[in-house]
């Protein structure tokens, strides 16, 4: 699974965060929770397809989280749309939709199907698929709110062809037999055990999206020994009060259902705008429990890199500005760099341990790669010239966003 955030801000969108949508992307389908301003647009930026929506999820009806739903449904109307379309939300969220469409006369050519889940519910599975599905809890928010956690299934075990066929299996039954957890026996009297051929089923990945709330033990329920918790964080611990008069989190109720649910990694977002720097929420979850990462909006978080690394294409590049340089070349630069960024993480990948570590190295030699780009068209340039000119020449800027993880420049 990948998860794609595509809005991190809080109720107010700022000028570089937008209203709270994430994506879950997972064998090809896409599976977006809450549907804020802009949710499509972000999505086409990250690289994601609409047309591969399977289901909806809105959390509450605070504007802030459903506000981008009747633009995206009509953007797949005009996409010619022909599946159908679920859409999981609080009582009401059908009377929404069907409202808005009338309004404007739309006439939809795929079917919606509704999933609504009424106040006062305790634990109710929303999504029924064969390889996952989809639960939902209440949370304690000002207004009827609902958490999520999506679940693969376990799948079975992988068949060891080659042993098998070594051991004297041959027909597909038998295969199948052992694949059911059947011993088989052969002709000569050998009783083929199962576990000898069949590897451990492996455990499905799992994903818990809980926004907007104060602490509750249904997150923690919900969060229980996931592989990603995508909690909101909307105050630092010394704005407690007002996360608890506006029903939710501070960056430390998030570590705390994060250890209270074992989850393997937290993942903090809906910042409020006050913060302008939310690496203060991060310092406070990190304190708390470990390892926890910002929700950094088209950053995809992988849930198995070694598989899903290059799945998701980033459409809309952060290039970089050479104020000394011309950009004719700049794709074939980027390619390039690419290729050595590429190069230094494999031979690096022994320091991944260490975050701290792994930083240094990464500064150090993003100051190296910056020289050897800038040098090269600049010693062209400036032949002839005095070597002070070449002292006052402006180093080249940047726009990539910062961020302290090595894992999420996978790009
Ligand atoms: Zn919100």
């Amino acid at each position: 699974m990948i998860i794609v955030p595509l809005g991190v801000a809080s109720a107010t969108p700022t000028a570089t965060r937008h209203l709270s949508s994430v994506a879950v992307w997972r064998e090809g389908d896409v599976h977006l929770f809450d549907c804020g301003e802009n949710a499509q647009m972000r999505m086409l930026q990250a690289g994601l397809k609409r047309s591969k929506i399977e289901n909806i999820f809105i959390s509450h009806f605070d504007v802030d989280h459903f506000s981008g739903l009747i633009g995206l449904i009509s953007t797949l109307q005009l996409q010619r749309r022909d599946k159908t379309l679920t859409i999981v939300g609080p009582k009401g969220i059908k009377e929404y939709v069907e409202w808005n469409l009338k309004f404007a006369g739309v006439d939809l050519n795929y079917d919606l199907n509704f999933k609504e889940v009424e106040e006062g519910f305790e634990e109710e599975r929303v999504v029924d698929h064969d390889e996952y599905y989809v639960e939902a809890r209440p949370l304690n928010h000002t207004k009827f709110c609902i958490g999520y956690r999506f679940q693969e299934k376990d799948s079975p075990g992988k068949v060891d062809a080659e042993k098998a066929e070594k051991m004297g299996i041959t027909k597909d039954e038998q295969f199948k037999a052992l694949k059911a957890g059947e011993d088989v026996e052969l002709e000569d009297g050998t009783i083929i055990k199962s576990y000898d051929i069949v590897g451990h089923p492996r455990p499905g990945d799992s994903f818990a999206y809980i926004t907007d709330t104060k602490y509750c033990p249904n997150s923690v329920k919900l969060a229980m020994n996931t592989n990603i918790l995508y909690h909101e964080a909307t105050f630092s611990e010394s704005l407690a009060d007002k996360a608890a008069e506006t029903g939710h989190s501070t960056s430390a109720d998030a570590a705390r259902v994060a250890n209270e649910a074992q989850t393997k990694l937290l993942v903090i977002s809906h910042f409020s705008a006050r913060y302008t720097n939310p690496f203060v929420l991060l310092r406070e979850a990190r304190a708390k429990f470990f390892p926890a990462w910002l929700a950094t909006e088209l950053r995809p978080i992988y849930t198995d890199p070694s598989q899903e690394k290059g799945i998701v294409k980033q459409k809309v590049y952060l290039k970089e500005i050479d104020e000394s340089k011309g950009s004719s070349d700049s794709r074939d630069k980027r390619s390039d760099d690419k290729k050595r960024f590429r190069k230094r993480r494999s031979s690096d990948s022994s320091s991944r341990g260490s975050s701290n570590r792994g930083r240094t190295r990464r500064d150090s030699s993003d100051n190296e790669r910056r020289k050897r780009r800038t040098k090269a068209p600049q010693s062209r340039e400036n032949e002839g010239r005095d070597n002070r000119d070449q002292g006052t020449s402006r180093p080249p800027k940047h726009i990539t966003p910062r961020t302290p993880f090595d894992d999420f420049d996978r790009f």
